[in-house]
């Protein structure tokens, strides 16, 4: 009985590393680096059980930072939201997992730090908009969008978690 259990479960882990598995683009921002919640943001999503597939300490160009708020531009706060996101290091994480997207922003909470619900990271972590610590894909298809937009292909792992059969049966 317990071979047959392993051996299924490598069959779902075999299909969660497949590129087709729904992915979230998480951004640790300039300000939860130097405050140095590094650690603790990453173990949110580590604990829930999604599988880390790309991580990596990145200074983002301008350039970038407004292709990837293109939907903002327009907004009175876009200028200072490229000079935000481009004033130090920022954390660049792609995660792994079916539902991914939608269970990564009810960890983070809403946008209005002041708005989110303690026991998510702003809400527990943050106090203003400006400065609200961490960023998530918001559907899917910007979920791929943005993990291509941040990450060469072979900034990406592909991986299997021996945690896997104990998180998805
Ligand atoms: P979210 O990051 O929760 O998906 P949005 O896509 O609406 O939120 O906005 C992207 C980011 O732009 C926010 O996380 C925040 O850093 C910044 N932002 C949004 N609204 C404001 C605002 N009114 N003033 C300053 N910054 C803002």
């Amino acid at each position: 009985a317990w071979g047959g259990r392993v051996a299924r479960a490598r069959v779902s882990a075999g299909r969660i590393v497949a590129s087709s598995v729904e992915q979230s683009y998480i951004m640790i921002k300039p300000d939860g680096v130097q405050r140095g919640l590094v650690g603790e943001i990453i173990s949110r999503f580590e604990n829930k059980g999604f599988l880390l597939k790309g991580l990596k300490l990145f200074q983002c160009p301008k350039d970038l930072a407004q292709e990837h708020y293109k939907d903002l531009k327009d907004k009175p706060f876009f200028p200072k939201l490229i000079e935000y996101i481009t004033s130090g290091p920022v954390v660049c994480m792609a995660w792994e997992g079916d539902g991914v997207v939608a269970s990564a922003r009810k960890l983070i909470g809403a946008t209005n730090p002041l708005q989110a619900e303690p026991g998510t990271i702003r809400g527990d972590l943050a106090v203003q908009t400006g400065r609200n610590v961490v960023h998530g894909s918001d559907s899917p298809d910007n979920g791929k969008r943005e993990v291509t937009l941040w990450f060469k292909e072979g900034e990406l792992c592909q991986w299997e978690s021996v945690q896997t059969p104990w998180l998805i049966e």
